[in-house]
């Protein structure tokens, strides 16, 4: 099989490897759809900065946001058929450490992320991926394959804003609009949440971004974030700010936009200390700042959400590119980018 491999720092390579056997708890899944994400891109070039520990370790076999068919599985599979359309859990698991026996799959012992840092698992920028059953979640009948390949980047904005909770009075506000905003939006206006405020600089991915549920968009190379924030919130702040930018420069404009007791959630690393951050705007107002990085298991509620016709991720993707022409879509990833949201590199 044909896979796609970063030896190095701007050393990618598609190579031929042998076809793996599933082991008897393994499901041997062959790849449909793999999006390209900035995290690949940056180790693609060599960039990423997730301080000491969480470096990348090359050769890596990228790719983590995909979907695929089934295509054998091993002596003791129970739940999943070959023939299934599945996608997999964000990250390996094992199942058996004290940490997983405790519920907390995302502090696993022996866990390792899918085709990014660390000793990774080998990523989906190939013909064929090999899964545990337990990490494979089946794709219903009616979810497309490729947007079930935007539930990683999506489920991480889910994640976030269920923490900050979602309801049909609360006015979330959005910035940034890549993948993770956009899908958290989709998610949170799917669940019935008050008011949505997307902020962006690129009016393309803005009117994308109304496709997925943004009912105020704010383009901030023609207007104010926090002046538009404001007029939509009866001069109150939105009761979530999703900060999806890592842009640090932009950090104390952010804590502005947030309502008093509301939640700022930051899913984006800012790969660098903030200086200046005015953590006191949040603290005297008694806000809440979440972290969301992710988490296990969040793919079934969004699978769930797109096949009751809550959520359609499928505006997100605006390009696309053959498996045979993946090192262009990479080069495409790094030129300009005024309208691209989320490359679909597609394998059939
Ligand atoms: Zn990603
Ligand atoms: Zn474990």
């Amino acid at each position: 099989m044909k896979v796609m491999v970063a030896y190095a720092p701007n050393d990618l390579r598609i190579v031929e490897m042998e076809k793996p056997v599933p082991g008897p708890r393994e499901t041997l899944i062959k790849v449909h759809h793999t999006g390209i994400c900035a995290t690949d891109v940056a180790i693609m070039k060599g960039t990423l900065t997730l301080g000491e520990g969480n470096e990348p370790i090359y050769p890596v076999r990228l790719g983590h946001e995909w979907s695929g068919v089934v295509e054998a599985v091993g002596s003791e599979n129970w739940r999943i058929k070959p023939g299934d359309r599945v996608i997999s859990d964000t990250g390996y698991s094992c199942g058996e450490c004290e940490m997983c026996l405790m519920g907390q799959y995302q502090n696993c012992e022996n866990g390792r992320a899918i085709g990014t840092i660390r000793d990774c698992w080998p990523g989906a920028f190939a013909e064929y991926m090999l899964m545990p059953e337990r990490l494979v979640f089946k794709v219903p009948d009616n979810v497309a394959l490729d947007a079930a390949a935007l539930i990683e980047p999506a489920s991480i904005g889910l994640y976030g804003v269920e923490r900050a909770g979602i309801t049909p009075r609360k006015k979330l506000a959005v910035i940034g609009t890549g993948p993770i905003g956009l899908g958290g939006m989709a998610c949170a206006k799917g669940q019935g949440i008050g008011k949505t405020i997307l902020v962006g600089r690129k009016d393309v991915k803005l009117e994308i971004g109304r496709k997925l549920g943004a009912d105020i968009l704010v383009n901030t190379t023609r207007e104010s974030m926090i002046e538009v924030i404001m007029r939509e919130t009866d001069g109150k702040g939105a009761d979530i700010v999703l900060d999806t930018t890592g842009d640090a420069s932009i950090f104390n404009d952010v804590c502005k936009c947030v309502r008093s007791s509301g939640c700022l959630v930051i899913p984006g690393f800012y790969e660098k200390p903030i200086l200046n951050a005015d953590l006191d705007n949040l603290i005297v107002r008694n806000c809440t700042l979440i972290g969301a990085a992710g988490t296990p298991n969040m793919g079934r509620k969004l699978l769930d959400l797109m096949s009751y016709g809550h959520v359609d991720l499928t505006p997100m993707i605006t390009d696309r590119f053959p498996f045979s022409q993946v090192k262009e879509a990479f080069d495409a990833v790094s030129s300009r980018n005024d309208s691209r949201v989320k490359i679909m590199v597609d394998f059939v």
